[in-house]
């Protein structure tokens, strides 16, 4: 029983230790600022965990925090998605 999603936590789970309570969107795999996935950290930072968190928007776009964070301290007027372009918010 389970096997398959058994299989599918472990490949990510290896390089995850110890942060188990994140949680996965699966079809989006890459942060759509620097493209690095999301089982690795932001460009600035060198060790994925809890030291570079995601974060997910209203609009269901994840991104590392530190990105958005940069990005949306670029934006003059309105904060927009990068993806999508909707108002930028994030989900609590
Ligand atoms: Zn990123
Ligand atoms: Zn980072
Ligand atoms: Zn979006």
């Amino acid at each position: 029983m389970r096997k398959s999603s058994q299989q599918k936590t472990a490949r990510h789970q290896r390089s995850w230790i110890g942060v188990a309570t994140w949680r996965w969107v699966a079809n989006d795999e890459n942060c759509g600022i620097c493209r690095m996935a999301f089982d690795g950290c932001c460009p600035d930072c060198k060790i994925p965990g809890d030291d570079c968190p995601l974060v997910w928007g209203r609009c269901s776009h994840v991104f590392h925090m530190h990105c958005i964070l940069k990005w949306l301290n670029s934006q003059l007027h309105q904060q927009l998605c990068p993806m999508c372009r909707q108002e930028w918010q994030f989900k609590e």
